[in-house]
């Protein structure tokens, strides 16, 4: 997924204990974010059954489970669950006329119970079941969601673009699935699922998995995912939706308002695959299609597999932004084909696929756009290593006790992505490429932590090329905080331009009209962000005349931009502002915005209007943040 980086911050003033206080050392592979008795049972197939009812915003329906049986005494089958409603559990017997006759199956109904709730991690469901020799259980669940789900945005018509029918879209990383499907909800178990989604005439479903765009919008729809996937990866969408076609392998859906300009914008994605397969081997999950989300999601992308949830705030009429797409797709290797056993190993997924994506913009739009992007990621990290606490600086973090949200600040993606930049320096592009396609290969389909990756470098990449890097080396990029002072860091070129044009726009000696007519939108978000101390009225009507920033379209310029007006006060921007935070609910656009509102009297009272109106319209990730951020004085359900 692409960063919501200030989830961090926000946990940290939630007053969870602190960081592993008083805890045994970490155990690797260990999750602890979830209840699920992997050691004795393991999901080998996921089938669905599920009504989506969009007016009463509920999912029930059944969930049927094909477990392998590891231990044959144990007499509990332990899932996760969060807010769930659990009607009904039922486990097949043996059959009476034998195992091929399925018409003579027999479900047996078991005893159930939900534990306490924990805060973070929801009820583990205690199954019980008699031991057994068997080596599958098949247990069916019958269940439903609340309208809170986590995972679930339910989208009135007016929340849409064509504010005519309502619109559902999960999101279930890092451990949201158990918000709204009752199963073993851990990166290390993966499983094919199959699916049958019921909801209102006239909408289509959309899953990770095989799709049909041109599937009867009579209010059913199949869906199957042959490959193994972990649950974080499981996501639907309902929607009013369209499809266009972008490409042998690839296409987009979104609203009817969006499906023009989406496809536009996302024409090269085709070729992204191509350069992504050249680098790293085939792409395995046959189609690549994007699905276009309403402005409300809370994330930049979600790598959710043949099918990318993406948030319509990239599509700028440029390609300018579409590094996000390179970003998901890269996915398909680092991530959804090796996973990440727990969230303390996320930087594998992250971290590999920054890497991942610069290699495919510098294939697709070239070194100078790749190399600026690149240096855009160091500098957010450089702010993240600024606000993170030490112990929170490392690739492999300790996350006991803690919302696994926490992880995803700049660290395990920029950081993680500067570890592989020193590899692919130190050991050379040929035989570092020839490792990253041995290690997709290695370990296709399969959940790792970090210390496979480390055991499986060091013997195939520390020890194949001796003295080159060693485990010390190794160890301080996995476990030291801030970055190892031989990290090899981008540079572009194309910055030095912006910093001489800022410094002497600073100093009165150059218009605001007389540069930037030919720069990217890259060197527009280093100039807005480099801008230093306070700048007077006149200064930044000045800028916004000139380059109207104000409307400029770019998201991501215009967030850049607002930062800029709340910090100098500019008050011809805050109608634009509250527009913005009003139709979008991007964390990583907005949050920032509410952090600095909140720094002054008038821009709190002005934040606290403003999101009581949007608060409705965000995403209950997005509410969690902002809540944590602004503080409402009373919280309107
Ligand atoms: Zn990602």
């Amino acid at each position: 997924m692409i960063p919501a980086r200030f989830a961090g911050l926000m946990l940290a003033g939630l007053g969870l204990p602190a960081l592993g206080a008083g805890l045994a050392p970490m155990e690797p592979g260990l999750d602890y974010h979830s209840f699920a008795n992997v050691d004795q049972f393991r999901t080998t197939h996921i089938a669905l059954d599920l009504r989506v009812d969009l007016e009463d915003q509920v999912i029930s329906g059944v969930v049927s489970l094909e477990l392998k049986r590891l231990d044959p005494r144990a007499t509990q089958l332990v899932l996760d669950t969060k807010g769930l409603t659990i009607n009904d559990v039922n486990q097949k017997a043996t059959d009476v006329l034998g195992a091929t006759d399925k018409s003579q199956t027999i479900w047996v109904s078991r005893p159930f119970h939900l534990e306490k709730p924990d805060p973070i991690l929801g009820s583990a469901l205690i199954i019980e079941l008699p031991p057994s020799r068997k080596p599958v259980e098949s247990i069916r669940i019958d269940y439903e969601t609340l309208p809170s789900a986590g995972a679930l945005q339910w989208l009135t018509p007016k929340q849409t673009a064509g504010r005519k029918k309502a619109f559902l879209y999960t999101q279930s990383e890092p451990i949201g699935a158990r918000t709204w499907i009752p199963l073993q909800d851990t990166p290390q178990v993966r499983a094919p699922y199959d699916a049958v989604v019921h909801t209102s005439p006239g909408m289509l479903a959309v899953m990770s998995a095989e799709n049909d765009p041109k599937a009867k919008r009579k209010g059913e729809f199949t869906f199957r995912m042959p490959q193994a996937i972990p649950s974080y990866l499981i996501a639907l969408a309902v929607g009013d939706l369209k499809f266009q076609e972008t490409g042998p392998r690839t296409g987009v859906y979104a609203e009817k308002a969006q499906i023009k300009a989406a496809a536009r914008e996302f024409a090269d994605t085709e070729s992204m695959i191509v350069a992504g397969e050249k680098l790293f081997g085939p792409y395995r999950w046959s189609r690549y299609d994007i699905l276009v989300l309403p402005p409300s999601f809370p994330l930049g992308g979600m790598e959710n597999p043949r099918l990318s949830f993406i948030t319509p705030t990239v599509i700028a009429g440029d390609k300018s932004l579409v590094g996000v797409i390179a970003h998901e797709l890269a996915h398909s290797w680092s991530g959804n084909l090796v996973s990440n056993a727990t969230w303390r190993d996320l930087w594998l997924n992250e971290g590999f696929t920054d890497y991942l994506q610069t290699r495919i913009m510098t294939q697709i739009y070239g070194e100078q756009r790749a190399s600026m992007e690149a240096v855009l990621g160091l500098e957010s990290l450089r702010a993240d290593l600024a606000r993170l606490q030490p112990q929170d600086q490392v690739l492999a973090i300790d996350l006991r006790n803690r919302d696994p949200d926490a992880v995803f600040s700049e660290v395990p993606y920029q950081k993680g992505r500067l570890f592989l930049d020193y590899l692919d320096a130190k050991f050379g592009r040929e035989r570092f490429d020839a490792f990253l396609r041995g290690y997709f290969d290695h370990f296709a389909f399969k959940s790792i932590t970090t210390e496979q990756f480390t055991d499986y470098l060091a013997q195939n990449l520390l020890d194949r090329f001796p003295g080159i890097v060693g485990r010390a080396e190794v160890d301080a990029w996995v476990h030291h905080p801030g970055l190892p002072a031989d990290a090899v860091l981008p540079v572009s070129s194309a910055f030095q331009p912006v910093d001489a044009a800022r410094a002497a726009w600073l100093a009165g000696t150059l218009p605001a009209k007389k540069f930037g007519l030919d720069w990217a939108t890259q060197q527009w978000l280093h100039f807005l962000d480099g801008m230093p101390g306070a700048l007077t009225s006149k200064q930044m009507k000045d800028l916004d005349e000139a380059h109207g920033f104000t409307r400029s379209g770019n998201a991501q310029i215009e967030r850049s931009w607002l930062k800029l007006a709340i910090r100098n006060d500019y008050q011809p921007s805050f109608a634009r502002l509250e527009e913005y935070l009003m139709n979008i609910g991007r964390r990583v656009l907005i949050e920032p915005l509410y952090t600095d509102l909140m720094k002054t009297p008038a821009g709190t009272e002005f934040a606290k209007r403003v999101y009581a109106k949007a608060r409705p319209g965000y995403h209950p990730s997005t509410v969690a943040a902002v809540d944590a951020i602004v503080k409402p004085a009373e919280t309107p359900e």
